[in-house]
């Protein structure tokens, strides 16, 4: 209930235009975004790598629906690529691509989206920089699936993103982890019902260590994506007992949240990769994180009142 009113409260036009008016990022804004192109997001990168950590970069700028607009994202992923190549930061870097940006809702469908994204995935890996694939909505699950496969034909390294909230996952994680996948395991953050999904914390909790467990189990490389320290010292846990080394999986969580936990974790010797958004269509990703923990709210009620630049 908190949630739907905090959203609301946060799309409504006169809070957006005062907390986006001003010329970039706000103090508070830009601790969920890593900028609004790829020069501020890769300087993001390399101040996080610098104290130890790992970056994924992810580009906002919005689904088109059409073909010029689902190309233009190839062409922004060449960029930071590009950017990455120039900044000295290949090995350990990574870009997440969502199926959305490249046309999959477009006229060419799903196979005008797997060949531009296979086009990116070419870039990135003859740079020497990862790519993992998100998960969006259960009407995507299935193609993102078939999407990631026909990649990982040509570049078997592609990582996809896992929900633990779907019922399907536990078997989704098994096929995956038999290939040797890296699998980027999420609670999931988009609704279902109780006919598809778990949905209650406890469920989704426990869904999530047996999706790990089968991960660790299997020939996974587990990502292991969560806020979540319970879920991130079962999965230390279990690599100990395993015996894999901590090379063997990573930690990765959002940019601006639990940031003490990530620099922790990092420090203690874990693989620990930061998750960093930017470009113009930030500001939902923004909501979004102001929504997932109610003590947030004040950040929300920060930003519109001191909307000025990133200091
Ligand atoms: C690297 C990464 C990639 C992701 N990719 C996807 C994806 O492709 N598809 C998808 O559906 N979802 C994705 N997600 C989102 C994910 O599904 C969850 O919605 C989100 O991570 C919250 O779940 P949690 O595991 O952190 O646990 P929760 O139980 O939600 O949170 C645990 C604790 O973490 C803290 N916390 C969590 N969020 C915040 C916040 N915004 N601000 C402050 N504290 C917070 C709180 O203390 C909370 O109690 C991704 C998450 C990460 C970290």
């Amino acid at each position: 209930m908190l949630k739907r009113v905090v959203r609301r409260v946060g799309y409504a036009g006169p809070v957006r235009r005062t907390i986006t008016s001003s010329s970039g990022l706000g103090r508070v804004t830009g601790r969920f975004v890593g900028g609004l192109d790829e020069v501020s997001a890769v300087a993001v990168a390399q101040r996080l790598r610098a104290q130890g950590m790992l970056t994924t970069l992810h580009v906002r700028q919005g689904n088109p629906v059409d073909e010029a607009g689902a190309d233009a994202h190839v062409e922004l992923y060449r960029r930071l690529v590009a950017q990455h190549v120039e900044a000295g930061l290949r090995e350990g870097s990574e870009i997440s691509l969502k199926m959305a940006q490249f046309g999959l809702l477009a006229p060419g469908g799903l196979d005008g989206a797997v060949e531009r994204m296979r086009a990116t995935v070419a870039d990135a890996y003859a740079a020497g920089i990862g790519v993992t694939v998100d998960m969006e909505g259960i009407e995507e699950v299935d193609v993102t699936l078939d999407a990631v496969c026909r990649l990982r034909a040509d570049q078997p390294d592609v990582g996809i993103a896992i929900q633990a909230y779907l019922l399907r996952s536990e078997a989704d994680c098994h096929a995956l982890a038999s290939t040797g996948a890296r699998v980027r395991l999420v609670k999931g953050a988009y609704g279902a019902g109780p006919d598809v999904a778990h949905t209650t914390r406890a469920t989704v909790d426990s869904a999530y260590e047996r999706c790990l467990e089968i991960l660790f189990a299997g020939g996974a490389y587990p990502m292991v994506a969560s806020h979540d320290l319970r879920m991130v010292e079962a999965a230390r846990a279990m690599a100990r007992e395993a015996g894999k080394g901590r090379d063997a999986y990573e930690i990765q969580m959002l940019m601006g949240v639990r940031t003490q936990d990530q620099v922790r974790l990092a420090a203690a010797g874990e693989r620990l990769r930061v998750y960093v958004p930017y470009g113009p269509d930030w500001y939902g990703w923004f909501v979004n994180r102001i929504v997932e923990k109610p003590s947030n709210v004040r950040l929300l009620a920060h930003a519109l009142v001191s909307p000025g630049p990133r200091v």
